[in-house]
């Protein structure tokens, strides 16, 4: 089965892909992984090749996908030259608008993982959430292989961090459990991001970067007045990045100076 995962540098593709086929490895069967990334790894379309088998496989950049997961829309070109009658499209419903998929495929399967991962958990969790839900679909992979890989890549960072493995956790447990929409399809709600949003209004110039905000909401509250929100742009992690609400922002600038990717900033204009 040859499996291709398509979406935006920096969202975790390559670690699901990976995770992917290291649980089918521990489960007996033969895998390969084969990463290919733009020019840059952040803000540029990140696919990878998992090939997994009940016989010898070898990793290459196969003709045609069986199973081709698209999580951003930069990400369909690519995904198209290798989609074919035989192929099933796993789309994540909340970013993406199902007429822009191309529809020589078998069957198309939607899932709103980005909402799923920001409504329930976090959403950088959001690839956690599809490689559940995939893996129980191309073949019923028993979770305990997935969580076993999953922690050989990611352990040392739960190790640090005790709440990430939660939430990893929670995010193989929802979408292990999903059942993909098969017809009747989400709305996308989050727009693909830009890499700037500028609002010149009120006097100030109010600036948010999409390509570097990671979603964590440190800005939000170190804002004295309550003037940021959350927005439905979407971030490097397929997450929402915040708005400022220019009528009640005051000038302070404590948004651009406790940001740690500097992600946001207000001027006088
Ligand atoms: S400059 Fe201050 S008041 Fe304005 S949005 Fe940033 S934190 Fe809020
Ligand atoms: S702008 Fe900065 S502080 Fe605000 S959510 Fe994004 S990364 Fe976090």
């Amino acid at each position: 089965m040859n499996i291709l995962i398509a979406g935006e540098g920096g969202q975790g593709i390559q670690t699901i892909a990976e995770t992917l086929a290291y649980a089918a490895f521990l489960s007996g069967l033969d895998s390969s992984y084969l990463p290919s990334f733009g020019v840059e790894q952040r803000g540029t379309p990140s696919v990878a090749y998992v090939t997994i088998s009940g016989e010898k496989s070898f990793g290459y950049h196969f003709k045609f996908a069986d199973i081709a997961v698209i999580l951003r829309e930069r990400a369909i070109p690519k995904v198209s030259e290798l989609v074919n009658p035989r192929t099933t499209v796993i789309f994540d419903s909340s970013t993406i608008d199902r007429s822009k998929i191309p529809s020589h495929f078998k069957e198309l399967l939607g899932i709103p993982a980005t909402r799923l991962a920001q409504e329930k958990i976090q959403p950088k969790v959001f690839n956690v959430v599809v490689l559940g839900a995939m893996s129980k679909l191309i073949f019923d992979l028993d979770k305990k292989y997935l969580w076993q890989a999953l922690e050989h890549y990611l352990g040392k960072k739960f190790l640090k961090n005790e709440l990430l493995r939660d939430q990893n956790t929670l995010a193989l447990d929802l979408g292990y459990e999903f059942i993909f929409e098969r017809h009747d399809y989400s709305k996308p709600i989050y727009k693909t991001k830009t890499s700037k949003i500028v609002d010149d209004s009120e006097g100030k110039i109010s600036t948010v970067y999409p390509t570097l905000c990671k979603g964590c909401k440190i800005c939000l509250l170190k804002c004295p007045v309550k003037a940021i929100s959350m927005s439905t742009d979407i971030g490097f992690f397929g997450n929402p990045v915040p708005k400022i609400d220019n009528k009640k922002c005051i000038l302070c600038h404590n948004c651009s100076t406790f940001c740690p990717d500097t992600a946001i900033m207000v001027e006088k204009s």
